[in-house]
């Protein structure tokens, strides 16, 4: 991965480069009394690229991408963003995902076997090895993955929590993202095609978690949340931004 960015990283005198940094850094100190994050080298990488997208390996080695520090309005979004790719990594995620989806590999097998034993015709076992893996892209593997999602978005607001984030940021991000996707003429994906959840889902989500999150932060000793809540702020803006009458078409859509 280094590799196929290493034309386009930013480098470490960048300002861009140094805020993801300090954010970094910030995560880890408020989190190192957990095992995975002090004894993990994390790294990080900011790559120029108009993708909103980011993500942390196993390893430790974090790439963001310059998309997201554009969408993400304030050091909040970008830091719950950041801890969410931290949990993933923490979590070990890709590791589970690769495990379930070897198990389902194995058991199709069998199964397939089992096919071509009753009834041996090349072309059913073609066929049958196609609905196979349909259906395990549509029924396990794409679920699995939303059910990560929420997981890594769990343990990453806990995360940002303890660096006294405000953590109502996290679900306003997603609902951007949501209004952008409305405004846009792009057409959502169904949730239950996608390995992510819908934005406004995960968004609701996220609300769901943050009174627990502001618990955790207040009993980290942070200072008290500002005020207005960000989500309302977001709320207002959005609702004048929709229903303003160059975009009213659109957003009816
Ligand atoms: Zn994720």
């Amino acid at each position: 991965m280094i590799e196929e960015f290493k034309d386009i990283m930013l480098s470490k005198e960048d300002s861009r480069y140094q805020h993801v940094q300090r954010i970094v850094d910030l995560l880890i100190s408020s989190n190192s009394d957990l095992p995975g994050v002090f004894e993990t080298e994390w790294v990080v990488h900011v790559v120029e690229n108009p993708d909103i997208n980011a993500c942390a390996l196993p390893n430790g080695q974090i790439f963001v991408f310059t998309g997201l520090l554009e969408a993400a309005l304030d050091a909040h979004q970008l830091s719950f963003i950041l801890g969410h790719e931290m949990a993933h990594a923490l979590l070990e995620h890709t590791a589970e995902m690769n495990s379930v989806s070897h198990f389902l590999d194995f058991f199709f097998l069998v199964s397939l076997v089992i096919i071509w034993a009753i009834c041996p015709v090349d072309s059913l076992a073609i066929m049958g090895q196609w609905i196979q893996s349909t259906l395990k892209k549509y029924m396990f593997d794409r679920p699995y993955s939303r059910t990560l999602e929420a997981e890594a978005d769990q343990v990453g607001l806990q995360l940002v929590a303890k660096a006294c984030v405000d953590v109502r940021a996290s679900s306003v991000f997603w609902k951007q993202m949501e209004v952008l996707g409305t405004l846009s003429k792009d057409t959502p994906i169904p949730e239950w095609l996608s390995t992510h959840p819908s934005h406004e889902n995960r968004a609701d989500h996220l609300d769901r978690l943050i009174p627990e999150a502001i618990k955790l932060r207040e009993s980290c000793n942070c200072p008290a949340l500002p005020f207005p809540d960000p989500r309302e702020v977001f709320n207002l803006t959005a609702k004048q931004l929709l229903q303003a009458p160059e975009n009213a078409i659109t957003a009816n859509k």
